[in-house]
């Protein structure tokens, strides 16, 4: 076990940031910590990387957090801002100089994607090539235990996807990993195990798949109806329940009851622009415990979630 945390807390003057948390990480796995803004998640890491105090028990690698060498950890903290007149490769080799030991900075920046950026003031690139700079700050003493806060924030879905396999292979090797996310589809994807902070106290704590087959709900079938409350009310009157009516309105459906909505739909003469079938996910877990959709912690647009 590389991190064992045992009823946490952390208050700020009256404001309680961690209620008593408690979970584990093994060796090589992902952690990902997910929940609303405020929830603790950044405290969480704080207090696991050492740069902050905790009540309760926090061993990292059996030791106190403040007391593992600084070389065993890479932390990427959530606000991190270089200084813009360096280029990217000058700013890994200089985070590179600061350990006894590091890794060859330029593989570092070609594990980050910005080979071809090397030498661009870091104030030139853009929002994603920055935040990729600085997770390649985090890579450059060959941490065995990596924390992320925010990793991908601002990275567009390529360069996301790219920084998930460069967290994968670095996982498959050995290296332990605790990242915090407001996107359920980076958790899903990449974690072995995810913990839902709410208000400071772990709401759920599981693998994806365990926590969506006990909180994601049933498959569903998701309309698009130019009349919303056309398509609700044919569904009631049908006996359908509705799980949510944004811009899209939800069913419960397994496949075989895709024919018979579709029907009630047609005998309404509701019009519709888009039907999707879905299993339910991670972010259906989020909705069901907080209440919220991620993405509206991330001041992202909720458009395409449902
Ligand atoms: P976000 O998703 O917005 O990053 P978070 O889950 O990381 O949020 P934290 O940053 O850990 O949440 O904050 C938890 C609570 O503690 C919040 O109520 C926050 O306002 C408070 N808090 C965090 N840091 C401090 C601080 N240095 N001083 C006072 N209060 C703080």
């Amino acid at each position: 076990m590389i991190i064992d945390a045992v009823d946490v807390r952390r208050r700020y003057g009256e404001t309680v940031a961690l209620d008593g948390v408690s979970f584990s990480v093994d060796e090589g796995k992902i952690f990902a910590l997910i929940g609303p803004n405020g929830a603790g998640k950044t405290t969480l890491v704080r207090a696991l990387s050492g740069t902050t105090d905790a009540e309760g028990t926090v061993s990292v690698f059996g030791q106190s957090p403040a007391d593992v060498a600084r070389d065993r950890i890479g932390l990427l903290p959530q606000e991190f801002t270089p200084a813009g007149r360096l280029t990217a490769k000058e700013l890994v080799e200089y985070y590179a100089g600061l350990y006894d030991e590091s890794r060859d900075p330029e593989a570092v920046l070609d594990d980050v994607g910005l080979t071809d950026s090397a030498d661009t003031f870091y104030e030139n690139l853009s929002g994603g090539q920055k935040r990729r700079v600085c997770v390649g700050t985090a890579l450059v003493n060959d941490p065995a235990l990596l924390m992320l806060d925010e990793p991908t924030t601002g990275i567009d879905p390529t360069g996301r996807r790219d920084l998930w396999r460069l967290i994968e292979g670095l996982a498959d090797g050995g290296t332990t990993v605790v990242l915090t996310t407001h996107y359920m589809e980076e958790a899903e994807e990449l974690a072995d195990h995810v913990g839902l902070l709410a208000d400071g106290e772990l709401v759920a704590l599981g693998s994806p798949s365990e926590l969506i087959g006990r909180y994601g709900g049933e498959s569903r079938l998701l309309i698009e109806p130019e009349d919303g409350d056309a398509a609700v009310e044919a569904l009631t009157d049908a006996g359908y329940e509705i799980i949510s009516e944004d811009r899209r309105v939800a069913v419960p459906a397994d496949a075989t009851d895709i024919p018979s909505i579709v029907e009630t739909l047609a005998d309404a003469g509701v019009v519709y622009e888009g039907l999707t079938w879905r299993q339910p996910t991670l972010e259906d877990v989020y909705i069901e415990l907080t209440g919220t959709d991620a993405a509206s912690a991330d001041g992202m647009t909720t458009e395409g979630w449902a």
